[in-house]
């Protein structure tokens, strides 16, 4: 069976999330967006786990079952270096087992637990429980893995030992082909999450993946990521991504990372100025254009239903406005993915004209974005956009045409 999964997103107890990220709240959203596999997140937090318990029958394996959505039990932790890891539980037991060992000031106050282990030790950790793990969000500023080490097994331990993490989280401003230019990760199944910290539309399972699964268990989607029975992996427009481009953090004026490393990355209104993934991953790479191995999946562009609609009525994403009009079209058309990617564009007309208008364009690749940078996210437009970013003389300005 083919199962749509967002295996990365933040409960009410993580810090900067929406107090609305509970069970009763996802799990309706989850179906709306079309996701039949949810992970809970924040899995080392007890009190999170005491809700999950309160909220959900355990359906066997793994799985946690709130109506028709699963749940998983996934966590993120913040290792040595700032380095952020996934983790994938076997099951809430286990999940309590390894908070209990996790050496951290703030593992009972906040979702994503700090811990002096790095990479390798988590590893270790992980598989020790039979848990899969890999790096969050890989190649981000803050804190992706490339953002210290140049590879992956200089994070987690030598290939010689054997050692490797079970998959790579590609994260909102990267894609498939801008990781495979990166040739030590060609074995490596790509995982596209959302890192949701809300239940809104626009953020919850605005990247997930497609996975042929046996059935819905812990036991089988292991086994899918070992044996890479990815079918596909649906992510937003990099661009999109709030690191995409080198910018700066405070004032978010884009600056040529070349310029920018001659500055020690201070940006000239003081602020400082965050390297873009997609310049990270050009240092990293080994060739020029992708070179896909025969199990990496299509990668298909998405970008969040409700972000269209606010560009065509002018209001924002979170507005009752905009609001109500999502719920009009996925309560007669079909989940978000299916109108973004495969509804008759008649039937989205008889909706809203000019809403199917903009998906037309979003299918033909005629919108345009400013991408985003410095911790802003990107912004699409009917029109190829003025600057509408602060730059200065010597900076790169990049809209894209196509995407
Ligand atoms: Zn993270
Ligand atoms: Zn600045």
């Amino acid at each position: 069976m083919l199962i749509n999964t967002d295996l990365h997103l933040h409960s009410c107890f993580s810090m900067a999330s929406s107090k609305d990220m509970v069970i009763n709240n996802i799990a309706p959203q989850s179906k709306l967006k079309g996701l039949q596999l949810v992970g809970t997140g924040d899995g080392f937090h007890n009190g999170w786990l005491d809700m999950i318990e309160e909220s959900t029958t355990y359906s066997g394996d793994g799985i946690y079952s709130h109506n028709d959505c699963d749940f998983i039990i996934t966590a993120e932790v913040e290792g040595k270096n700032k380095i952020h890891h996934l983790f994938i539980i076997p099951n809430i037991e286990i999940a309590r087992e390894i908070s209990g060992e996790l050496v951290s000031k703030n593992v009972d106050s906040d979702g994503r637990p700090r811990v002096k282990m790095n990479g390798n030790e988590l590893l270790d950790l992980a598989h020790e429980y039979d848990c899969l793990i890999g790096p969050a969000h890989a190649f981000t500023p803050w804190t992706g893995m490339y953002k210290t080490f140049d590879s992956i097994y200089d994070c987690y331990g030598s290939k010689k030992d054997g050692k490797k993490v079970d998959f790579i989280e590609l994260g909102l401003s990267a894609n498939t082909d801008m990781a495979d230019t990166v040739k030590e990760l060609k074995s490596f199944t790509f995982l596209t999450n959302s890192d949701a910290h809300s239940p809104w539309p626009h953020r919850l399972g605005r990247e997930f993946n497609q996975v042929e699964m046996e059935d819905i268990s812990f036991s089988a989607l292991k086994k899918a990521i070992e044996k890479k029975k990815f079918k596909a992996n649906y992510g937003l427009v990099a661009d999109m991504g709030k690191y995409h481009i080198t910018a700066c953090t405070k004032c978010y004026t884009f600056i040529d990372p070349l310029i920018a490393k001659e500055n020690k990355m201070k940006c000239e209104c003081g602020g400082k100025i965050k390297k873009g993934v997609d310049f990270r991953i050009s240092e990293i790479a080994d060739y020029d254009t992708p070179r896909h191995p025969d199990h990496r999946p299509p990668y298909i562009h998405l970008m969040p239903l409700a972000e269209i609609i606010s560009l065509v009525v002018g209001k924002g994403v979170t507005t009752k406005t905009v609001q109500n009009k999502w719920n009009q079209l996925i309560n007669n058309i079909g989940s978000e993915i299916d109108i973004l990617i495969k509804s008759d564009i008649e039937d989205i007309a008889k909706i809203d004209l000019n809403i199917s208008k903009a998906i037309e364009s979003f299918r033909n690749k005629e919108l345009h974005i400013t991408p985003g940078g410095g911790g802003k996210y990107g912004v699409i437009s009917f029109e190829k956009p003025l600057n509408t970013r602060k730059t200065t003389k010597t900076q790169k300005y990049k809209t894209l045409d196509n995407f």
